[in-house]
């Protein structure tokens, strides 16, 4: 990729905080990042969790791959490079919703632990929650909703995680969730918990 590297360019403060923001939403922006193989259920529950959380009254956001591959990185491809490049992007992307003060999820396979861990420092440590969405490889196989299996398996995919490209499992995530014995509901219900006991989202009065 061409490295267009510009000058001259001053970084503007604005005059209204995050804090002030995330007061007027009564909420912490954070950033959710759904990680696993294709199929383990990032994207159902990702999208379970922010139906969930603007059902509550809070502001609620996804960052799916393949929607942001149709438009943002739709030059990227699935090299190792390109991959890094995705996802360092998308990282850049979230930092900004998480300053606006939204509840943001990501759910990209994000196959390499030192791109998620540069995500991490990018969106600051404290503001970051790493859900390892565990599902077995012979459940994300049966399930296949898109046949991409079938089709890695075929030798028509090549590189496809878990076949033949590499999926590094987070060292320290989170939360893990194993979607073959969790629902998406429950899931969801598990991120909240952790949300709450952070202090991001204040507790539903009983
Ligand atoms: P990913 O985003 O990880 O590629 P998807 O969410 O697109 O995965 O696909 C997972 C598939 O598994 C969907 O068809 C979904 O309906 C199904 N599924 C079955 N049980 C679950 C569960 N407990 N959690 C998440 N997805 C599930």
């Amino acid at each position: 990729m061409t490295q267009i590297k510009a000058t001259n360019i001053t970084w503007h403060e604005g005059h209204v905080t995050r804090d002030a923001r995330e007061k007027l939403l009564n909420q912490k922006g954070v950033l959710i990042w759904f990680t696993g193989l294709s199929a383990s259920g990032k994207s159902t529950i990702a999208y379970t969790l922010e139906h969930a959380l603007v059902e509550r009254g809070h502001l609620a956001y996804v960052l799916d791959g393949d929607n942001i591959r149709h438009g943002l990185n739709k030059n990227l491809g699935f090299s190792a490079e390109d991959r890094t490049e995705n996802i360092r992007r998308i990282a850049e992307v979230g930092k900004l919703f998480v300053d606006t003060g939204v509840v943001t999820c990501t759910s990209f396979i994000s196959p390499y632990r030192a791109d998620r861990d540069g995500a991490r420092q990018i969106i600051g440590p404290d503001r970051f929650i790493e859900v390892f969405v565990d599902t077995p490889i012979e459940c994300c196989e049966q399930r296949d909703p898109k046949g991409l299996y079938k089709k890695a398996r075929a030798g028509e995919i090549k590189g496809f995680t878990g076949i033949d490209d590499p999926y590094e499992p987070p060292s320290n995530p989170e939360i893990v969730i194993n979607a073959e014995e969790v629902s998406p509901q429950e899931a969801a219900v598990r991120v909240i918990e952790l949300l709450e006991s952070r202090g991001d989202v204040p507790r539903m009065s009983p």
